[in-house]
Parts: structure tokens; C-alpha cells; sequence
């Protein structure tokens, strides 16, 4: 139990500073699996060895300085491969095992969610008992209970928008749940990230499995795809979703959508995509008011079963504002300070935290921060970035460095060029559209990219 708290406040903290897409893919089926007092040695569980050398790799610091900074007592960390199937379940630890590197095709995609239900891919800890409802997200709520009740028949497409961390993977996860329960598997539900989407269609095309793909996908009666801004831009894989979409919306079988923006702000999506989601309902999630954080929190410490101050809460709900993933990170940590330290947290402490954990993801990034960035990864001078010359071991950190000024930052193509050596637009389109493209195929630039987007946002 100790150890279970321990390492949720150590991903609550990790989780602030990695990028979203790394963070699922890496660390959230870890687990603390032992702590030896005597040598302040942990042992932390990992679902796969991919997953164990990376995390060893990239993460060893972040996570040896977190648990250092929870627990003095620890010195060293270890890691191990769980067995497949054991995390959330009472573990059963492997032996480290010497598993042959992974080099066939499949294991190049992102590790399989473990947790979830294998025929619908929803993860059973969403459910809308434990959503609350208020004024930030009552029409959303409205909407997917109609549609429980009336599948397909009602609000289809669903698209449901809102910034990160204000519960739409919890929303839309949750009506699946729902669904799947009331119906009892007459009514086929099937839940997926695009970028898992996005990932199918590639291993399908590249392997030419396209016909099995596309019955899995269109061999529903209720489609949930969550995060769908990534879709924008990668044509293959918006034309197998328009035909995928299109089919299943024909057959009147139900489609739930996610997005961090409306259609209209996702400037790469094709306008016959967009024009389909627009012509369903709409419905935004926007931020929870004081009274409702204040309920959320409440929600979450029953769910925990721990008992806290009202003082505390109240004193959470009023600082932490912008979004209810810090809101819950925040409160993990209370609640790890008083069970798993002892003593009791008073208002000073709470603030401590607050200032400590909220800080970190409220960066306002400038284009001097890319580029300081990516020529720090790839150990080159800023200079040779912008300078005109055509070396080869620039050209590459320089066209990623035009890809990330449009994609984070939504700089405009001339106003990259010129930052970037005075170069013409027609390059900075250039660099960002090879970028993009290659993204799909390439694992290593994907994983390069993740990486630099990661210390962008932490610096
Ligand atoms: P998003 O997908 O919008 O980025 P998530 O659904 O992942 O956000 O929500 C982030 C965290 O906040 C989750 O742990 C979720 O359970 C919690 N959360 C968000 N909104 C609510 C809510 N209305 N009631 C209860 N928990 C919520
Ligand atoms: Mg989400």
C-alpha cells in the first residue's frame, strides 16, 4: 500500500514534466515493486523490456531525483520487466529476464495498454459516477447520457473539445463503459487514441494488412476516438478515417470524438472531415469553477478512501485553476505526504506543493527556447543552426527545429525562415511538411521529436 502511494506521487510529479504521448507510452503501467530499507535500493516493474531500457535510459534521473525528494532513504533505482499481464493485478514479479531486443515491426508501436478490456480497449477505472458534473462540462455530460440511452440515434458524431486535463479521456472513456454495460456486448463498443489509429493504419499499409484493420474498425456500433487533433495532416491515415467514419455513420452505428480544439482550429484537417464532425453535436468542456474543483477533489479523497482536512481542499480548489489533472497531481501528493511520511500537512505545506507542482507545466515557450533546445539535443551550436551553411549534421536539427516552431508554437512559415537564417518560407514549408511525413514512418525521429518537445516544455 505504502509503496503503491509512493510511486503514484512520483508519477503524479513525472507526469508534469514528460510529454503526455511518452509519459502513457513509458511510464503509466510502471510499478514500485520493492523498497530494501536496509540498501535504499527500489525495484520499479516495467510492462516490457522496450519499455525497460528506455525508461532506464531516459528517465532514470527524473526518477531517482523524484523518490530522493519523497523518500531520503533511497540511493539507487533498479528496473525489471513484469510479467505481461501482472501490473494492476497482485503482482507476480519475472525474474529479469534477458528477452532478445525487439526488432520485429509490431514492437516498434506503442506498448498495448494493460489494463484495459481487451475487446473494447476502455480502461474500467472511468466511469461517470465518478465524473462530476458543473456548469464547465453539463452539456457534455448531457449529451453522452442521451446517447447511452439511445445509441447511434441521437448527437452522432458527438465531438467533444476542451484543453488538457479537463476530463474528456475520462468522459468519453466513461460513456463507453456505460454503454458496454447497459447493452452487455450486444452493443459493440470500441475505444481508441488517434494516434493509435494513426499507428494501425500505418502497420496495416506498410504490412498490407488494410482489409483486417478496416473490419476492426468498422465492425462497431459505437466508435470512441480520443484526441483526434493528431489526425490533421497525415492524408493516408484522414482518408481511411473519412471512409471508416463514413461507413459506420451510414449504418447509424454511434461516433464519439475527442479534441483538445474545435474542427475549425485544427488547421490540417481536410474541410470534408471537419465538415462531418461539425455536422453532428458539439460540446466543450471548459474549466471547472471553484465550487465544482471543490467537488472533484472531495470525489477523488472518497475514492481513495483517505480522509482529509475540508480546510485543505478548499485551500486546493482555490489555487490550483487551470486544469483538473494538476488539480488531482496535487492532491495525490497531500495525500501521499500524510500517509506515507506521517505527521500532519498544514496550510504552509499545501502551499509548498501547490507552488512546486503547478509551476512546472504553466511555461510560456518562445521560439528562442526551440532552438536553444534543439540544438542543445543535438550538441550543436545555436549558431550553426541558424548560420546559412548546408553541413549534413545540421540539416536535419535545423528542418526539426522549423517542423517545431509551426507545430508547437504556430509560428507563421516566413516569420520561421526568418528566424532561422533568414531562409525563404517555401523552405520552412518544406522542412515542416518532410518532417511531418516522415513521422508516421520513421520510430526513431518520432521518439527524437517526443524527447525535444519534453525538454521544451520542462526548460
Ligand atoms: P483530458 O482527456 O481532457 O486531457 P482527462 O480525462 O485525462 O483529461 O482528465 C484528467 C484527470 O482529471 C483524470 O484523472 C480525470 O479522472 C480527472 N477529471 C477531469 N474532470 C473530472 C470530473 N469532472 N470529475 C472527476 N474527475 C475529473
Ligand atoms: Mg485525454
Amino acid at each position: 500500500m505504502e509503496l503503491k502511494d509512493l510511486w503514484k506521487t512520483v508519477l503524479g510529479e513525472i507526469e508534469l514534466q514528460i510529454s503526455r504521448p511518452n509519459f502513457i507510452t513509458w511510464l503509466k503501467y510502471s510499478e514500485l515493486l520493492e523498497k530494501n530499507d536496509r540498501e535504499g535500493v527500489v525495484l520499479v516493474g516495467l510492462p516490457n523490456n522496450f519499455a525497460k531500457e528506455w525508461v532506464k535510459n531516459r528517465y532514470h534521473k527524473l526518477i531517482l531525483g523524484s523518490l530522493r525528494g519523497l523518500d531520503g532513504s533511497v540511493k539507487h533505482v533498479e528496473y525489471t520487466v513484469t510479467s505481461t499481464r501482472a501490473v494492476g493485478m497482485p503482482s507476480v514479479v519475472a525474474r529479469p529476464t534477458n528477452t532478445a531486443p525487439l526488432t520485429d515491426e509490431k514492437s516498434q508501436l506503442p506498448i498495448t495498454e494493460l489494463k484495459v478490456d481487451p475487446v473494447t480497449n476502455l480502461n474500467p477505472r472511468y466511469t461517470l459516477d465518478t465524473f462530476v458534473v458543473g456548469s464547465s462540462n453539463e452539456l457534455a455530460s448531457a449529451a453522452v447520457h442521451a446517447i447511452i440511452k439511445d445509441v447511434g440515434k441521437k448527437y452522432n458524431p458527438l465531438f467533444i473539445y476542451g484543453g488538457v486535463g479537463l476530463g474528456k479521456t475520462h468522459l468519453i472513456q466513461a460513456t463507453g463503459n456505460a454503454i458496454h454495460a447497459k447493452y452487455r456486448g450486444r452493443v459493440r463498443v470500441f475505444y481508441v487514441t488517434s494516434e493509435k489509429f494513426i499507428n494501425d493504419v500505418v502497420w496495416a499499409v506498410r504490412n498490407r494488412r488494410m482489409e483486417d484493420t478496416k473490419k476492426r474498425y468498422r465492425d462497431v456500433d459505437v466508435l470512441i476516438i480520443d484526441d483526434i487533433q493528431f489526425i490533421g495532416g497525415k492524408p493516408t491515415t484522414e482518408l481511411e478515417f473519412f471512409y471508416t467514419f463514413n461507413a459506420l455513420y451510414e449504418h447509424n452505428k454511434q461516433i464519439i470524438i475527442s479534441s483538445d480544439r474545435p474542427a475549425a482550429a485544427i488547421p490540417t484537417l481536410e474541410e470534408r472531415l471537419r465538415s462531418r464532425f461539425e455536422g453532428g453535436m458539439t460540446a466543450d468542456i471548459s474549466f471547472p469553477d471553484y465550487e465544482m474543483r471543490l467537488a472533484i477533489l472531495k470525489a477523488k479523497v472518497q475514492e481513495r478512501g483517505v480522509v482529509l482536512e475540508d480546510s485543505i481542499l478548499k485551500q486546493v480548489a482555490a489555487k490550483v485553476q487551470k486544469n483538473t489533472r494538476e488539480l488531482e497531481g496535487v492532491l495525490n501528493k497531500i495525500i501521499f505526504l500524510q500517509q506515507y511520511k506521517g505527521g500532519g500537512v498544514d496550510s504552509k505545506k499545501v502551499d509548498e506543493v501547490i507552488n512546486e507542482m503547478v509551476c512546472v507545466s504553466a511555461k510560456n515557450v518562445t521560439a528562442n527556447d526551440v532552438i536553444k533546445t534543439v540544438a542543445e539535443f543535438f550538441e550543436i551550436p545555436q549558431s550553426e543552426l541558424i548560420n546559412r551553411n548546408r553541413k549534413r549534421e545540421v540539416v536535419e536539427p535545423r528542418q526539426i527545429a522549423m517542423f517545431l516552431l509551426r507545430d508547437v508554437l504556430k509560428l507563421s512559415y516566413p516569420h520561421i525562415g526568418e528566424k532561422l537564417g533568414k531562409r525563404d518560407h517555401t523552405t520552412a514549408i518544406h522542412a515542416y511538411e518532410k518532417i511531418s511525413k516522415e513521422l508516421n514512418q520513421n520510430q526513431v525521429l518520432n521518439q527524437k521529436i517526443m524527447l525535444i518537445k519534453e525538454r521544451v516544455y520542462k526548460s
